[in-house]
């Protein structure tokens, strides 16, 4: 179910004034009659310097201390015993079956035929059961408004044709947004030329993730509970600065 079903792009874009100007989802490479909105991220290119949930921030008005996305960063060990560190950005994964829907008591929480997975922020109670439910620790109440948030795609800025903050403001180009609908769109075409070394993360929950990685660490695929960057960030008012 969309949210503005009788608005068309058009006229979503007249009603919505406040969304900043951007990189434009190229008309080419959407199936404008059926799109399936995915990313990929390609860990390699990320250098965790958190532009991206910084933008994310700003662009969602996100309250402090409370993130849609991250970088989380760990330190790992291979099979020589050399240490390092890993990069996992993580954000909701708009799942194909996401158990964060069947446990909502008002049917606040949906997923749109884009794929994009919403919050009807007029439903939503704050009861907390689709946070308890999402096996990614991708959901929060958020304590402005008490509702249940999380990533939304941007789907405010993908309807009106431009990519999300995250994937627009990502210095290394790691994050690929795009209609995994289209063959010719730039995340078919770089998940086909993948051949299956994609993974996505806690495959075993059965929630089929839409959102694919690249250069994942294997030891990595289940660390998504708990905090994360968010405690080790910079802040201005945890750094005395
Ligand atoms: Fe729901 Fe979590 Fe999947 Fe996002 S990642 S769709 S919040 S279960
Ligand atoms: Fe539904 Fe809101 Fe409760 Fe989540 S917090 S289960 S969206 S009512």
């Amino acid at each position: 179910m969309n949210a503005h079903p009788d608005l068309s792009r058009r006229a979503f874009f007249t009603a919505l004034p406040a969304v900043t100007a951007g990189l434009a989802i190229p008309a080419h490479a959407a199936d404008e009659a059926n799109p399936h909105w995915a990313m990929l991220v390609d860990t390699r290119r990320c250098i965790a310097c958190q532009a991206c949930t910084m933008a994310c921030s700003m662009e969602n008005v996100s309250p402090e201390g409370q993130f849609r996305t991250v970088v989380a960063t760990y330190a790992v060990t291979d099979q020589a015993g050399k240490t390092g560190l890993s990069v996992l950005p993580r954000l909701c994964n708009h799942c194909e079956e996401p158990p964060c829907i069947p446990v909502c008591p008002v049917g606040a929480t949906f997923k749109r035929k884009d794929g994009i997975v919403l919050v009807d922020g007029e439903r939503c109670v704050g009861c907390a059961y689709c946070v308890q439910a999402c096996p990614y620790d991708a959901r929060f109440v958020n304590h402005h408004t008490g509702k249940a948030d999380k990533c939304t795609f941007c789907s405010h800025r993908v309807e009106a044709g431009l990519l999300p903050a995250c994937v627009e403001t990502c210095v290394g180009g790691a994050r690929i947004f795009g209609d995994i609908n289209h063959p010719q769109s730039d995340i078919s075409r770089r998940l086909a030329a993948a051949d299956g070394k994609t993974s996505v993360l806690k495959p075993e929950a059965g929630t089929t993730p839409r959102v694919f990685y690249i250069g994942l660490d294997q030891q990595l695929d289940g660390r998504v509970d708990g905090a994360s960057t968010a405690d080790m960030m910079w802040r201005p008012d945890t750094q005395g600065a």
